[in-house]
């Protein structure tokens, strides 16, 4: 944004109040998050459905801000410096203001609306026309009220065609919009479907989106809506332009056709059209599309749910299906929500609807389907669309979500009341994916997620975990990361901890919770105990943080009553009560891991952290192995005597057998060491040893006399093959096993 105004100049505009301050004012926000700085910038606090604006005033303002629009006077008084226009209703207010700058231009303004497609057409336009013209357009696919105020926000002097998406749904607000945006063309985007009449609320969805287009010099839209005015596009059209269009599909074409008319309208020669179009490209749209299994489409749009975005996907989907039966599944959080959309659902005419409000579940069966998955943006709805992938790569990682319920639940009987559970989430939670245990574990109340890395938790966070996130190894170029995404950092060291505060005194940040390592044994990460005196007074001096732990690690936790032990925990307590007594606030103390937990129980303190212990992979008896690592027989094949196995000719077989060829090689973890006949895998309950070498993506086991057929299911790890087993085999232990499944293996999460 490069606005143009003084602050006194927007009092007046908008409240009718004279103001002193006349400070520039370069753009408008809405957002913290956007701020990095506040400089020239106007608050605007809006009212949001989950959050109101006056509650991030004193972020803004922690940012640099000093001019704020509010809708409650005195929102500020307790900033110095700060300033405050006071109107009735700042959504209001910012479309006045942008009411206000439409007015001051008149270059052409293109407004787009219609039931798909809009940001497609948007961005395709601006790339055609910006090829001749300084173009302004909507960023992102922002099409709301405040979208539209924030697009106008972005003219400016040199702006020759503004371009922006239209995306409301009620006549109030669309008439709204039309008198501030006042286009002075239109393009009306795909709509219904091209193959048939369209719906009765589909013509009155038509006449809002039209609503629009009152005043515009000329109207662009799809031929099969047979409009009485403006231009109607056909696929046919601009007959030498688009064999250079790289894309395939109607609705690309449909929407390609447009811009390049609307393009040419405006002047663009031929030259410059075929010049442009080979690098149209499709746009990530938030509508995911895969291949599924069995034939099948998937739409995976998980991302929110609204009457208005599911119709617009529902519209894509019939758009997109090609004669492919049409479902849909949608996940609402309490059946009370179905009927809101269920005359929707019955308008498209699916072939069946489906409401998903049960956690994971697989058991639907679609063939040869296009199928809509919608929800909002919640784990469960992205696991199922996942559950339906084409599974490219036939080997994979179950992840039994009721195992580790009861292996967590386990854990907490064993602790008293009181004490808090830490969960050990690093090393993309030993294998399983942070992102869905994450959020599992935060579900069934840990208390504290660890991690080892920031990059780890950013990721936790991002994917909208909400629960403290405890970081052993944060590097010092990585602390504002943690302050921008709340992760504790764990402080080994003097020097760590004074760059930690040098990061926290220019964020200005106040009680920043940290963690305290102690090193106890181990020799790896943590302050020895004559460290401590001096940590202790420089903790004290810094209200910039707040120390909410101690910890240590112990060395051989899974050895029952070790002197070395105990003498871990007597070193571990002396220490941590001499801090806590120079603090005069709570600090959890916490040093046992999962084995711990089991054979120290006593030794709780005030929290526990469990990792392995989560999956069951220790083969504690009454924890529940998590996690089974399956395949299927790619290929059986007869032997001959005297004949090799693979590379090398490491295995001859001297007789005749069945060998089976399974995908799953060591770049899947499967180690090299396991093969000629050192490890092996369970089909049918019968454990089969490797023949020959192991191969990256490969192993040949021995099936000979099974009554097997390809396609045959494969346990590599499971009931039969513990990881306990498969690790002793692999000459290590579980830890590594697990931490060295690949990316590649698909991860799917069961709970039944
Ligand atoms: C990994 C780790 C844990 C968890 O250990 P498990 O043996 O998997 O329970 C606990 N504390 C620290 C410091 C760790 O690094």
């Amino acid at each position: 944004m490069n606005l143009d105004y003084s602050y006194s100049k927007l009092s007046l505009l908008l409240s009718g109040q004279n103001s002193s301050d006349s400070s520039p004012i370069r753009s408008v926000s809405f957002d913290t998050r956007k701020i990095t700085n506040g400089d020239h910038t106007l608050f605007f606090a809006l009212a949001g459905v989950f959050r109101d604006g006056h509650q991030f005033i004193e972020l803004a303002y922690k940012k640099g801000v000093r001019h704020f629009v509010v809708s409650t006077a005195g929102s500020t008084k307790s900033f110095p410096g700060a300033q405050e226009i006071v109107v009735n209703d700042t959504l209001l207010g910012l479309l006045d203001l942008a009411k206000h700058h439409r007015n001051r231009f008149n270059f052409p303004i293109i407004a787009i609306t219609g039931s798909n497609g809009k940001t497609t057409v948007k961005e395709w336009l601006a790339q055609f026309l910006g090829s001749q013209f300084q173009v302004s357009r909507s960023p992102k696919s922002y099409n709301s009220q405040l979208g539209v105020a924030l697009s106008i926000l972005e003219f400016n002097s040199k702006t020759e065609i503004g371009i922006v998406e239209v995306g409301v749904s009620t006549m109030e607000n669309m008439i709204r919009i039309r008198e501030i945006l006042k286009p002075t063309h239109g393009i009306l985007t795909s709509f219904g479907s091209a193959h048939r009449a369209l719906f009765d609320s589909e013509h009155e969805h038509l006449s809002t989106k039209m609503a629009l287009f009152n005043t515009v010099s000329e109207l662009f839209y799809p031929d099969h809506l047979n409009l009485d005015k403006g231009i109607a596009v056909s696929t046919d059209s601009n007959p030498e332009i688009i064999p250079h269009f790289k894309l395939t599909g109607d609705f690309n074409l449909m929407n390609v056709q447009i811009a390049i008319s609307v393009a040419a309208f405006f002047g663009l020669d031929k030259a410059k059209l075929q010049q442009v179009i080979p690098c149209i490209s499709p746009l990530a749209l938030r509508l995911e599309t895969f291949a599924g299994n069995n034939n099948n489409i998937i739409l995976n749009d998980t991302y929110s749910l609204d009457f208005e975005s599911l119709r617009n996907s529902l519209g894509y989907q019939l758009a997109t299906a090609k004669g492919k039966k049409r479902y849909a599944i949608i996940g609402v959080s309490d059946a009370s929500q179905q009927h809101t959309y269920e005359a929707l659902l019955n308008e498209f005419k699916l072939d069946g609807y489906y409401f998903h409000t049960q956690e994971v579940s697989s058991n639907y069966q679609f063939h040869d389907s296009s199928i809509l998955i919608k929800g909002d943006r919640e784990l469960k709805m992205g696991t199922l669309a996942n559950t339906f992938k084409e599974k490219n790569h036939q080997t994979y990682l179950e992840i039994d979500l009721k195992a580790i319920r009861h292996n967590v639940n386990y854990t907490k009987s064993l602790l008293s009341t009181g004490t808090k559970l830490l969960c050990m989430v690093k090393a993309s939670s030993y294998g399983s994916d942070a992102k869905t245990m994450g959020r599992f574990l935060e579900e069934l109340g840990g208390d504290y997620l660890g991690v080892a890395y920031v990059s780890e938790g950013v990721e936790l966070r991002k994917n909208g975990v909400l629960t403290p996130i405890l970081v052993m190894n944060a590097e010092e170029s990585t602390f504002g990361d943690c302050v921008k995404y709340s992760l504790e950092p764990a402080i080994f060291s003097l020097k760590q901890f004074e760059s930690l505060i040098k990061e926290l005194i220019l964020q200005e940040c106040a009680n920043f919770p940290i963690h305290i390592k102690v090193e106890t044994g181990m020799n790896r990460l943590g302050f020895v105990a004559s460290e401590i005196k001096t940590l202790i007074e420089s903790i004290k001096v810094q209200p910039e943080v707040s120390v909410k732990s101690i910890y240590s690690h112990l060395v051989e936790s899974d050895v029952l009553h070790s002197e070395f032990t105990q003498k871990q925990i007597n070193l571990f307590e002396a220490i941590s009560t001499e801090i806590t007594d120079n603090f005069p606030y709570q600090i959890d103390r916490h040093i046992l891991n999962s084995e711990g937990i089991k054979n120290y129980t006593e030794s709780q303190f005030e929290m526990v952290r469990l990792g392995i212990g989560i999956y069951g992979g220790n083969g504690t008896k009454q924890l529940r192995p998590a996690i089974s690592w399956l395949s299927t027989v790619s290929q059986l094949k007869e032997i001959q005597p005297h004949s090799s196995i693979g590379y090398n000719r490491s295995f001859i077989s001297e007789k005749k057998r069945t060998i089976a060829i399974i995908p799953v090689g060591y770049a899947d973890g499967f180690k090299r060491l396991l093969g000629n006949g050192n490890g092996g895998v369970f089909i049918q309950n019968n454990y089969c040893h490797t023949l020959g070498n192991v191969c990256m993506d490969m192993i040949m086991v021995d099936v000979t006399g099974l009554k097997i057929e390809e396609g045959e299911p494969v346990e590599i790890i499971g009931k039969n093959q513990t990881i306990l087993d498969f690790a002793q085999k692999s000459k290590t232990i579980p830890y590594e096993i697990m931490t060295s499944f690949s990316q590649r293996l698909h991860r799917m999460y069961v709970d039944q």
